[in-house]
Order: C-alpha cells, then structure tokens, then sequence
C-alpha cells in the first residue's frame, strides 16, 4: 500500500488529473473549499467577461468530445442548441453509469460535486437555458446526498438561482434520480424517463439539442464532459487541447479492473497506449499474463495482447473493434474464457433491453442462447454462423445504441479468439476424435 500512495509510482505518475485535480484533496460537502481552490471564478468569468458564443467557441476549440463514450464533439452539440430560438432550453448531466465496473462518474460526483454544477451552469449561460436536471442513479446514495448539499450550499451562496454574480443570468438544478435501467443512460430514453415515462429510446431525429426536454431544446452531456468545462474555462482551450492526439484532446478517467496488480481510478491523457496502462501503471497480471483487455464495458470489445500498443483514443480503440465507452477497462489472464466474457456481457444486455424493438428483444435473447449452447459443447459450425449473422443483424437494425452495439463483445472475442469457439463445437461422429488433425488449413 505504501508503495501505491508513493507519488512517483507509475500508477500516479503516468496521471494527468484535470477532472480530479482536486477529488480527494478537497472536502467536497465544503463549498468554501471548492471557492479555495479556484471554484466558481470560471462561471464568473463566462458571465461577466464573454458572451455565449464566446463560449461555445472556447469549448468547440478545445475539441472536447462527449466523455459517456460516443464521442461526438461537446462544442458543436453546444452550438446546435445555443443556434435554436430562444426561449425555454434545458441542461440534463447524464449521470446514469450502469456499466459493469466503472464508476468514473459517481467518484466525480461524490468527491467534487460543484464542479459538475459549475460546468452545467456554464453550459446554460452559453446556450441560453435557465434550468438543468442531474440524471444519477438511486445506486449512488452518497452522490445524491452530496449533490443536494451542493446544490443547497450554491443557492446560499448566489451561485444558483436568479441573477448569478449579478448579472441578468437566471440557472438552477433540479436531481431526477434513476430506477437502474442500463438503458436510461440513452439519451432519449434518459428523457422519457425525467418526463416521467417508461425510460425507452425513442428515434431520432429530432435530436434531443432540437427537441428534448418537453419538446424544448436541451442540452445533454455526462458527468466527465460537464466536470472539464470549468478547467476549459479558466485554462483556456488552447491548453485543453495541447493535452490528447490530434483527434481526442484533453484526459479520459477509467476504472481499471479484473486481473491486475493495481487498480482503481485513473485518469490519463488520450493517447496513452494501453500497455503503459496496463503493465506500467497496472503493475501488470498478478499471475500469468495479459490475454485481452476490454473497453467499453457491454458496448465494447476485447482487445488481445498482441494489440497492446493500441493508443487510447476515440479512433484507434474503433480500428480495433472496441470503442472508448464510458471509462470501463478491465485486464484478463490466460486463464480467461473468452466465450464466457461474450456470454456474460450477452446476459447483461439480454436482462437491460426495453424490448421496445424486435431486434434487440429477441436477438439478445437468441444470441445468448447461442452463447450458452457453445459453453455447454451442444452448438455446430451452423450455430457459429448464425451467432455472426445474427450479431450483423442486430447491430445494424436495432433502434438505439444499447442494441447496435450489444454484439460487439461476441464480434471482438470471435475476431480475435476464433479457436476459442471452434474447440467447443460438436465434432461430427465421422471424425472419430480426431478433429484436431481433420480440421481445414
Ligand atoms: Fe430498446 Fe434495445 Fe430497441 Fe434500444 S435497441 S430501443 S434497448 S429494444
């Protein structure tokens, strides 16, 4: 343990905390201590000292992308709802994490909770919305609370409400917490949900930055996006954007996990290859050796260990057939079933579907089923080939992300794992066991 808390560890050293620069070193149920380190002057700078165009551009120029893993550009989804009329607007922070093992963005919430707030508010001067909500799930008790606290404390403080550092800048926030279903974390369904609907997707367009909230334009980002924008604010875009590759700027936090010598929260700059992650900052597999890592939990794919030196960022994690996702990673060894990791994340989707759309309904339901007749030994090539066909199926007619991306884990593991499902085919009788040696070249 000592070794761990030992600042040039390669688990810390390899950091660059800009979202957490200050978890764990501030008490976060303190306001005055947020104020301490520099809170809330960004909010005083956007209303005071720039317009809202002003700040749209500095977040578009930092070329931040939507850290709840689609990644599609902060600055420009800004733009779209500051460009619609005005009139009522909405925020939303998505804070409905429901993959398997991260929890990014309860670490945020509970250790710097006005931090969020602060980017929300910032998000509404830029785009002209006076009221935001903050989506969390009832899961994360202790990030409500601090929440409730912060929001409480910011009121008190003139920090939320009507005209904030006096100026005509009206915003406040409302908690709207979730019942647990993985599928709420979709936008649209996210939405349905506030409303007070079943949370099921409905099709876009119109894009929830046209028409969302009670038909108004709102502005939805996770946890992470909001929580960088005050950092953008006062460092400048131009530093944001010094941090990252070409195409992915600034820092990503994941939850590093499974079988790895050090784990926890880590929060690096895009970029990074995922063997410093794993081998240098992870301190390796305890026993044995790495055989994949997968990224974005059920969404995601596995990558093997001969792609290790893949760098983290939006585009090379999606060459490989993974994707960033929200902050998931997690190591396995050689003793890893591949066939079990799809089934598993298979489960999860099969248990976390609407059911809204055939596809998805009923092709999770299959393809776990596949899954689960190749685990027992009772599936055929012609089984094989239908898992795929159906994994190509489903990805490309199911309504929402949830579907689209559910077979990706079994695509990724038969990509790159193929012996893995072949060894545990029913060997036709002809061959008498000798399938090893009867197999085509
Ligand atoms: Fe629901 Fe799945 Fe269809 Fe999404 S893809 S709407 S989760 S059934």
């Amino acid at each position: 343990e000592a070794e761990q808390l030992d600042p040039e560890h390669p688990f810390f050293a390899y950091q660059t905390p800009v979202v957490r620069k200050h978890s764990g070193k501030i008490d976060p149920e303190s306001i005055e201590e947020y104020i301490a380190v520099g809170g809330y002057e960004s909010l005083y700078k956007v209303v005071h000292d720039m317009t809202p165009a002003d700040v749209v551009k500095e977040v578009s120029d930092s070329g931040l992308r939507g850290r709840g893993g689609g990644g599609y550009p902060t600055g420009l989804k800004w733009a779209t709802v500051a460009k619609m009329p005005a009139g009522q607007k909405y925020i939303i922070c998505n804070g409905d994490e429901g993959d398997p093992g991260a929890f990014m963005d309860r670490s945020v919430l509970e250790s710097d909770p006005h931090l969020v707030l602060e980017g929300m508010a910032i998000a509404g001067y830029a785009v002209g919305a006076d009221h935001g909500y903050v989506y969390v799930r009832a899961e994360y008790p202790l990030a409500i609370s601090r929440l409730q606290k912060a929001i409480k404390q910011a009121k008190k403080y003139g920090l939320m409400g009507s005209q904030i550092f006096d100026s005509p800048f009206d915003f406040k926030v409302d908690i709207r917490i979730g019942a647990g279903a993985f599928v709420c974390g979709e936008e649209t369904a996210l939405i349905q949900s506030i409303e007070g609907a079943r949370g099921n997707p409905v099709p876009r367009p119109p894009y929830p930055a046209q028409s969302g909230l009670y038909d108004c334009p709102t502005l939805i980002n996770n946890v992470e996006s909001f929580a960088n924008i005050a950092h953008i604010i006062k460092q400048g875009a131009e530093w944001y954007a010094s941090i990252g590759t070409e195409n992915s700027k600034g820092t990503k936090i994941f939850a590093l996990t499974g079988n790895i010598r050090n784990n926890g929260l880590i929060e690096v700059p895009m970029g990074i290859t995922l063997r410093t992650i794993v081998e240098e900052m992870g301190g390796g597999v305890p026993d044995g050796e790495v055989k994949a890592v997968q990224t974005g939990g059920p969404s995601g794919g596995c990558i093997p260990k001969d792609l290790l030196d893949t760098p983290v960022d939006y585009d090379s994690l999606k060459a490989v057939g993974s994707m960033m996702g929200s902050g998931g990673m997690v190591v396995m060894d050689q003793n890893t079933s591949m066939v079990e990791i799809a089934h598993f994340y298979m489960e999860f989707c099969r248990e976390e579907t609407c059911g809204k759309c055939v596809p998805c309904r009923t092709g999770t339901v299959q393809l776990y089923d596949l899954l689960t007749k190749i685990l027992k030994g009772q599936a055929t090539e012609a089984d094989l080939e239908q898992l795929k066909q159906l994994s190509y199926m489903v990805q490309e007619t199911s309504l929402c992300g949830l579907g689209m991306t559910a077979p990706n884990p079994v695509l990724s593991t038969l990509r790159y794992f193929p012996e893995e499902y072949t060894s545990l085919l029913v060997q036709p009788a002809y061959l008498n066991g000798h399938a090893a040696e009867a197999k085509p070249v």
